[in-house]
């Protein structure tokens, strides 16, 4: 499976492109911002995007959400959890000193346990929330791969004092949802490198005690 990752917008948000060859399906996670720099990547394989996913509704990972659905058509999942602050684009982006990006309808509410397939490989839901609280993570079992949005990063984990966060929330969301994975697992969060499970578990200071 081709998986692309783009850095995008001024908070460098980690956007994923995932592409299906023979389908010719792509999967977007994350359109924060560069639109035409993520339509470009799927152009370029000759992709069709059939789903945009989105982590959480932070204005770094949903901003450019409705520019894509509008390019392709493609439905937007997100969880419901997270409506709120999708609804608060405005706010989020006086925060930042941006301009309001439009507002994205969530087309599919993107709940725990279930899947989407793309190609042969299946893109299973973790509600992980605590940095927000519609926050998921994605395990794609047939890559070994985690995209986990903010919720675990390289030597951190994601912020909790905005409106909506939760410290003791963040840390039983990766204790119960992400460290059953196994170690090998190559982890893409939300801003910054990829790492390993294992290697936050070993070596990752916030979750020392879990
Ligand atoms: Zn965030
Ligand atoms: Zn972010």
């Amino acid at each position: 499976m081709l998986h692309e990752i783009l850095p995008v917008g001024m908070l460098a948000c980690n956007c994923s492109v995932f592409g299906d060859q023979q389908s010719g399906e792509a999967l977007v996670i994350d359109p924060g911002d560069n639109i035409p720099e993520i339509l470009e990547v799927v152009a370029r394989h000759g992709l069709r995007v059939r789903a945009i996913v989105i982590t959480h509704a932070h204005i770094d990972h949903i901003g450019g959400a409705q520019e894509l659905k509008a390019a392709t058509g493609a439905p937007v999942y997100m969880h419901a959890d997270d409506l709120g602050l999708s609804e608060r684009l405005d706010m989020q982006a006086l925060w930042l000193g941006m301009e309001t990006p439009e507002r994205v309808e969530i087309d599919v509410p993107a709940g725990e346990g279930e899947r989407l397939r793309i190609g042969a490989a299946d893109f299973e839901i973790r509600h992980t929330p605590g940095h927000t609280p519609g926050s998921i993570s994605l395990w794609i079992p047939a890559e070994k791969k985690l995209i986990a949005g903010d919720t675990l990063f390289m030597d951190s984990i994601g912020r909790t004092d905005l409106p909506g966060g939760d410290g003791r929330q963040i840390l039983r969301s990766i204790r119960d949802k992400l460290f059953p994975l196994p170690d090998e697992t190559l982890v893409i969060p939300g801003h910054g490198p990829t790492t390993t499970l294992g290697r936050e578990k070993e070596f990752n200071y916030f979750l020392q005690r879990l």
